[in-house]
């Protein structure tokens, strides 16, 4: 087993450390990323949590074509600015020597106690306002060792933990973390199979049945998460099947989160094909999908506005201030 002050190996990388956020959870929160995730789905903001390994990318807009990247490739593999090459080592001494940002890392091996340290400045305030670290990704419990050994951390010094989740994920291994977490946001997409099939690259059957599990479980908040994507997750017949579900489960309660094609950019410095055309969300479907929720039977939140206590009523809350 790694060591607690060990660095972490490409299977359990962060990405970033995002501070005073309002969102995600109640109160102030850091949010933490972890890098990996099992689906693909076509509107995803943060395609550079896909992979579970760290990855080079080319912002070509900020290069200076200075050529240190080439002088200080040890092995002459890259030859030219840009993308890594094909027989590129993934040393990451392009990006070192580059002066611009042009050339940016993603995923860092860190390690749990150096996150930890990090975010121990901010304990006062997270105590003050309710608040705490979400996990977030790609998808934390991709990595349970790493996410688990950071909640210990927390939890130890009573700061509330918060998990999202794309579902996708085995229950068994993920028991541990979840003992540890406050909330978990769960993120729900297409309701009907091939559809999720074709949106997020796989099968939602196992996302449908760890939402069941967890809204059963009486030691686990859980709060749905729905991202509201034109011709696909907010089409009518999507919106109904999941009303029905949540009220089924319990869980009469939802965030429905805007889209906005912010991983496009992304894509394309790391070399990715583009997503599929999605056409821009309007005011007007944005009320429409709100409207057919709510009348549906449930409370509607846009992210920020959420009444956490809704999903805590009736279950045991742990850590919370
Ligand atoms: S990451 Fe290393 S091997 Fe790959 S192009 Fe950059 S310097 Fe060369
Ligand atoms: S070091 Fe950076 S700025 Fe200079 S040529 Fe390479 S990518 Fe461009």
């Amino acid at each position: 087993m790694r060591s607690s002050n060990g660095p972490l190996t490409d299977s359990e990388l962060f990405l970033s450390v995002q501070h005073f956020c309002l969102q995600d959870g109640p109160g102030v929160r850091s949010l933490v990323f972890f890098k990996g995730c099992p689906l693909r789905c076509g509107w995803c903001q943060n395609p550079e949590s896909w992979s579970s390994r760290p990855q080079l990318a080319f912002k070509d807009h900020l290069c200076i074509g200075c050529g240190r990247c080439v002088e200080a490739c040890p092995g002459s593999q890259r030859r030219a600015p840009g993308l890594p090459p094909a027989d590129c080592r993934l040393c990451f001494a392009c990006n070192e020597a580059c002066p611009s940002g042009a050339l940016h890392r993603f995923g860092e091996p860190a390690c749990p106690a150096a996150i930890f340290r990090a975010l121990e400045p901010e304990f006062p305030l997270f105590r003050r306002s309710g608040g705490g670290v979400t996990f977030s990704g790609g998808e934390p419990l991709l990595c349970p060792a790493a996410a688990t050994e950071l909640a210990t951390r927390l939890r130890a010094e009573a700061i509330p933990v918060a998990l999202e989740t794309c579902g996708l994920f085995s229950l068994p291994r993920a028991l541990s973390l979840l003992a540890l977490t406050e909330l978990v946001l769960f993120d729900i997409k297409l309701f009907d199979d091939r559809s999720h099939r074709h949106w997020c690259g796989g099968s939602n059957q196992v996302i449908k049945e760890n939402l069941a599990a967890l809204a059963a479980n009486e030691s686990v908040s859980v709060w749905p998460r729905l991202p509201l994507i034109p011709g696909a997750t907010a089409q009518s017949a999507n919106l109904d099947a999941w009303a029905i579900r949540l009220q089924e489960l319990g869980l009469p309660y939802l965030t429905i989160v805007p889209y906005h094609a912010l991983g496009d950019g992304k894509r394309a410095w790391l070399g990715m094909k583009a997503g599929p055309p999605i056409p821009a969300l309007s005011d007007e479907m944005l009320q429409s999908s709100r409207d057919r929720l709510a009348g549906a039977g449930l409370r509607v939140f846009l992210p920020g506005e959420e009444e956490w206590e809704l999903c805590y009523e009736g279950r045991r809350v742990t850590g919370r201030s």
